[in-house]
């Protein structure tokens, strides 16, 4: 069971966890991940660096307010309990001064000391969240996620590494289990095998449950948050979204690639891998099932389940003189994106264009030199991709042109591409994506009468 920031963010979310895990108590074994109490890690990144460039006393003074949140969980426990966590928040915060103190350094050491001062998010929330259901007569046990989780060094990103952790993994949290204990452990972090702390990058914790869950060959995983499971589309920009029921692994690490913040893109894998369920569920309203995903049962239906998007891309399109895909082009193409994986978001052609998006860095043009060869590129920055989402929708007869026809239907000025068989995405400047993606929600997902018209958008 993994318990994101918002889950953790303050003594009542703490009780409800404590609630849940009860609840939970009769399917022992079972295994707690935690996220820092949230809005953590923006501080403690923030104070690192208020640090690097000079600001001493504000990089302190953004770091102790959160550290006393902490203290103000633990002033609602027992008087032992609340001595434990005060002496473990106290060490805590001489290290991160000690650590604060240390930013002249810069390159590989700078890294290395981000991830050691963004690793007591989860250090600190993962040993209070053990004191909380040990005061509520759970038998938690705090393990040092590091212990188990074995990373390459690639400090901010860092790269489990798979045997390791399953044999570090099981080593820790076996014989707790064993013993009848509910293991309690932070997400996010890791360490090398020199026991150099690392991270998994932001929003990780999801990864470090799905891979302890994998390690241990979970019955499921659960993913507790602050919303009823996937929903259709972000309920930031979308109040009327509402919860999917179920989606094969392919659908959610779709939708987790394309900005559904939900799920972390790192996350599907390894539950695909063993086929272990994951359930996303709301902290906040736990009577309700929320989203379950597994492998695919059945042929796809080739229906839209729902909609993803993502800002802060840079694109680059690109009109192929004659003959495209000639040879030539598609054989630079597949040079340039095998040289370029990390870096290229999506490689696709739309229309008669040949279009590629990389996270906003100014780093396109460079990785495209090859390019320019064929022909003159046009660059844009500021842009956005939106990602229509469900199995199926390029393979079911018929369905795909339909669907395809029906999104361009809606807005004549978007193209629509496909970069796997589950999806269709669009690219467009990042000021339109809210009223593109609320348009697209009311055709497929609430206006009943289009959806008559269009069956192809939801099956
Ligand atoms: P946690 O702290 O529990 O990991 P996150 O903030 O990382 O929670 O993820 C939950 C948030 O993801 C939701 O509050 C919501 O704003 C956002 N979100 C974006 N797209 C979706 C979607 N399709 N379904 C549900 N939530 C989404
Ligand atoms: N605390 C980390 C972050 O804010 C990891 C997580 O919450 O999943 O990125
Ligand atoms: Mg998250």
């Amino acid at each position: 069971m993994k318990f994101g920031g918002t889950s953790v963010e303050d003594w009542p979310a703490f009780e409800r966890v404590a609630h849940i895990v009860r609840a939970h108590e009769s399917a022992r074994p079972l295994v707690v991940v935690v996220s820092a109490m949230s809005r953590v890690t923006d501080a403690l990144l923030n104070s690192l660096r208020a640090a690097e460039s000079g600001e001493l006393v504000l990089a302190q003074n953004l770091v102790m307010a959160h550290l006393e949140r902490h203290l103000r969980v633990a002033d609602q426990l027992g008087t032992a309990a609340r001595a434990g966590v005060h002496t473990t928040v106290e060490s805590a915060r001489r290290e991160i001064v000690e650590l604060l103190g240390a930013v002249g350094a810069n390159g590989t050491r700078r890294a290395r000391l981000r991830d050691a001062v963004a690793s007591y998010g989860e250090r600190l929330s993962a040993a209070l969240l053990s004191a909380v259901l040990r005061e509520q007569g759970l038998p938690a046990a705090y393990v040092d996620a590091r212990r188990c989780i074995l990373t390459d060094a690639s400090h901010g990103r860092a790269r489990p590494i798979y045997e390791e952790t399953r044999r570090r993994a099981r080593a820790e949290i076996g014989p707790l289990l064993k013993a009848g204990k509910i293991p309690v452990l932070g997400g996010f972090i890791g360490a090398t095998i020199e026991g150099v702390t690392t991270t998994l990058g932001r929003g990780s914790s999801d990864y470090t449950a799905t891979l302890v869950g994998a390690t241990l060959g979970a019955r499921e995983t659960q993913i507790w948050t602050d919303v009823s499971g996937v929903l259709t589309a972000d309920p930031r920009l979308i109040e009327t979204a509402r919860t999917v029921p179920q989606l094969s692994y392919d659908e959610a690490a779709e939708l987790a690639r394309f900005g559904a913040k939900v799920l972390h893109p790192e996350m599907i894998e390894p539950a695909a891998a063993l086929g272990i369920p994951l359930r996303i569920r709301n902290s906040r309203a736990p009577e309700e099932v929320g989203t379950l995903i597994r492998a695919r049962r059945g042929a796809p239906r080739g229906s839209i389940k729902a909609i993803a998007c993502r800002t802060g891309f840079a694109t680059a399109e690109f009109t192929p003189a004659h003959g495209f895909p000639g040879n030539g082009f598609a054989r630079v193409v597949r040079e340039i994106s095998g040289r370029n994986q990390a870096a290229i978001h999506l490689m696709a052609t739309a229309a008669d264009r040949f279009v590629v998006a990389c996270e906003e860095a100014g780093a396109l043009p460079s990785i495209l030199q090859d390019l320019r060869a064929c022909g003159p590129i046009e660059f844009r920055s500021e842009r956005a991709i939106v990602c229509c989402v469900g199995e199926g929708l390029q393979h079911a007869r018929g369905r795909a042109l339909e669907s395809r026809d029906a999104l361009r239907g809606l807005d004549s000025t978007l193209d629509w591409c496909s970069t796997s068989s589950h999806n269709f995405v669009s690219i467009l400047d990042g000021d339109r994506v809210g009223a593109v993606v609320r348009r697209l929600h009311h055709a497929i997902f609430e206006n009943h009468k289009a959806k008559e018209e269009a069956a192809s958008f939801s099956g």
